[in-house]
């Protein structure tokens, strides 16, 4: 017979439980009574109502400003691995949408947004990639293990520990591990049919950028037979299509990483391209776009897929100034009537100050704009819908006059 679980309890400051009765997933400290000082960092709490109603449970820690992440509304589900099989299912089954002869790498878990936050797990082939952001996530690390072996019958599984946000939960930064199976240096993947090689030791974030996959198959049409110069292109992924769309579609990739432009060299190839027909530059955008522009070259496609500017509020202002300035060095290599491809990947730089940016910069050029269409990270990253500050990709395709 096994006993009922019972989990220490936090209680709530009056009528702060109306969000989390909506499904937000986040308690910041100052809702709460008395912030429960006897429990440690990642451990499970309830949380009650200030009448001592439960509302939901998760995982705590005293050390960061979001103090409390729910894993459950549902009283009677205890947090144990079959709890985790089940959200992983859940998740598993969201990702039947890719027909498996044209995508083989998605991200399989995306945190808040599948119900597990602290958590991001991608998917290159039959190899797992994850990261652990919180503390309470990594207290469930043994049981997390099983239940992905159980749940994707992954070959192997890489954890990537290795981003700084760990220090403000008290986690240490990590060398890359092996948490099960084996995991090679390089992965063969297919996203929408093109081939790419992932390389998920030392490849950025987990090694490949799969937020952009309903992006790059966006921009086929607008890259049929054209000049198209693709910034911050890292390992090729905006390229490759483009160059594909087209017998005689040239692309120009620039990335300030030696290694990521090799490797875009080598997707071409994969692609049955010449890369030669093409060129690949290890250069500062910034740099490369001035010198561009002092040339007087001109392109029809320009691609801005820029690293994050702001992580945090403070830095927001300088970042919007960033994105002002590449925006109008892209839009001086543009021809008119050209398309701008823009995105913002940083948290708090919404669309709404994405779409300032350029309106502001358009009128600065004098060049008219037309938005053409807009996204954010596509089906495998999904948003919980009453957690729109979890959006962190904004992205647009314009018509430059
Ligand atoms: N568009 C890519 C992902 C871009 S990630 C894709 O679809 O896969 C951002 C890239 O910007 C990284 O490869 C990083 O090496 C590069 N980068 C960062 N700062 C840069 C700079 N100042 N100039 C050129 N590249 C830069």
């Amino acid at each position: 017979m096994s006993l009922p679980v019972r989990y220490p309890t936090a209680s709530l400051k009056p009528h702060r439980e109306e969000s989390l009765m909506s499904g937000h997933l986040w308690i910041f400290s100052g809702a709460l009574q008395q912030p429960p000082h006897w429990i440690g960092p990642g451990g499970l709490v309830d949380i009650k109502s200030s009448t001592g109603q439960f509302v939901a449970r998760g995982y705590y820690n005293p050390q960061t400003d979001i103090a409390i992440r729910i894993l459950t509304h549902d009283a009677e589900e205890v947090i144990d691995r079959e709890f985790l099989r089940r959200r992983i299912q859940n998740a598993v089954e969201l990702r039947q949408i890719f027909d498996p002869e044209r995508t083989t790498t998605y991200r399989l878990i995306h945190s808040e947004g599948d119900g597990l936050p602290g958590l991001v797990v991608d998917r290159f082939s039959d190899i797992l990639v994850a990261q652990i952001h919180t503390a309470g996530m990594e207290r469930l690390r043994p049981l997390l293990i099983d239940a992905l072996v159980k749940e994707t019958s992954a070959a192997g599984i890489l954890f990537r520990n290795e981003s700084q946000s760990r220090r403000r939960e008290g986690l240490k930064v990590e060398e890359p591990v092996v948490a099960a199976g084996v995991v090679p240096d390089q992965i063969a993947v297919r996203e929408n049919g093109v081939q790419f090689s992932v390389d998920p030791w030392h490849g950025q974030k987990t090694g490949f950028f799969l937020d952009q996959r309903d992006k790059r198959e966006a921009l086929r049409k607008y890259a049929r037979n054209k000049r198209v110069l693709n910034c911050f292109s890292y390992t090729g992924g905006f390229s490759v299509y483009a160059a594909r769309s087209g017998p005689i579609t040239r692309v120009t990739s620039v990335d300030i990483s030696a290694s990521a432009i090799d490797a875009a060299r080598n997707h071409f190839a994969l692609n049955g391209l010449d890369p030669d027909a093409h060129a690949f530059l290890v250069a500062d955008v910034f740099d490369y776009l001035e010198e561009a522009q002092r040339n007087g070259e001109q392109f029809d496609v320009v691609v801005l897929d820029p690293p994050a500017f702001a992580k945090t509020q403070a830095a927001r202002s300088q970042a919007l100034k960033a994105y002002r300035r590449l925006n109008t060095l892209g839009m001086q290599v543009l021809r008119p009537g050209g398309i701008l491809f823009t995105c913002s990947c940083s948290g708090v730089v919404g669309m709404d100050d994405l779409l300032g940016t350029l309106s502001q910069v358009a009128r600065h050029l004098r060049r008219p704009v037309q938005l053409l269409e807009s996204y954010t990270h596509g089906v495998d990253h999904p948003i919980n819908l009453v957690m729109p500050e979890t959006t962190y990709l904004k992205a647009v395709f314009c018509r430059v006059g």
